[in-house]
């Protein structure tokens, strides 16, 4: 019996780091937060890909702690103990997302899978050092599509600025075009047959310790000094 739940965890793993967009971020080291203990569920939450004060004055240490630490945290929680010993527990995060979305006896278990793959995402989508524009094939993409970089940057702002109460903002490619949508609370373009390339958060917590209610003042910098273009440029070479 032991064995046996060793060898599921390790199938779990091995199939999690081909499963998962930039899988790389599954291993490595915490950065501070403790995220993989022996006899943890299913689902990990995946370490931060920066250290927590590494995105300041833009975003503190004490926005990450919370964040990365209790909220993406809280999250990955919730979902392993909803998908506990149910069909479920076998499958890799997007499938629960794909499977629960729409299904009304499955709210909560969507809500919470669909916020761990988002704020991993979201981690994704910032560096230190970041903001700057975008380079190679996304670059042209981006201004064939918006008209040019600065459209972009209004049309994605405004999305993330508009967003009533919480969501997201993303850049997605939709077919073959490159949008700017929006999504509420834990909904997600993954559900839309969307790819996403880019996201910000714009849940309250994301911003409220730093920013109290002047959310775009958040968005001007992300976009000025944290969003990855790489990121974008990694995912957009992926479709
Ligand atoms: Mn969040």
């Amino acid at each position: 019996m032991k064995n046996k739940i060793k060898s599921n965890r390790m199938n779990r793993r091995e199939f999690l780091s081909t499963a998962m967009v930039g899988s790389a971020a599954l291993a490595g080291t915490v950065l501070g937060f403790p995220v993989i203990s022996k006899g943890s569920a299913a689902i990990e939450l995946p370490s931060l890909p920066y250290a927590s004060d590494s995105l300041e004055p833009y975003i503190s240490s004490r926005t990450m702690s919370f964040h990365y630490g209790k909220h993406h945290r809280g999250y990955v929680n919730n979902i392993n103990g909803f998908i506990k010993g149910t069909g479920l527990a076998e499958y890799s995060l997007e499938k629960i997302i794909k499977t629960s979305a729409g299904d009304a006896s499955k709210v909560a278990v969507f809500n919470n899978a669909a916020q761990v793959w988002n704020h991993t995402f979201y981690w994704k989508s910032m560096k230190p050092n970041g903001g700057g524009t975008p380079t190679g094939l996304l670059a042209g993409e981006i201004a064939s599509a918006f008209g040019n970089f600065e459209n972009f940057k209004e049309e994605f702002a405004t999305a993330a600025a508009t967003q009533f109460a919480s969501g997201w903002a993303w850049l997605v490619k939709d077919g073959t075009k490159l949008k700017v949508v929006k999504t509420g609370n834990a909904d997600t373009p993954l559900v839309h047959e969307q790819t996403p390339l880019l996201t910000i958060d714009v849940w309250e917590h994301a911003y409220y310790l730093d920013y109290q209610n002047r959310r775009k003042a958040y968005i001007e910098a992300f976009l000025a000094h944290l969003v990855n273009w790489d990121f974008a440029a990694e995912n957009f070479s992926r479709v």
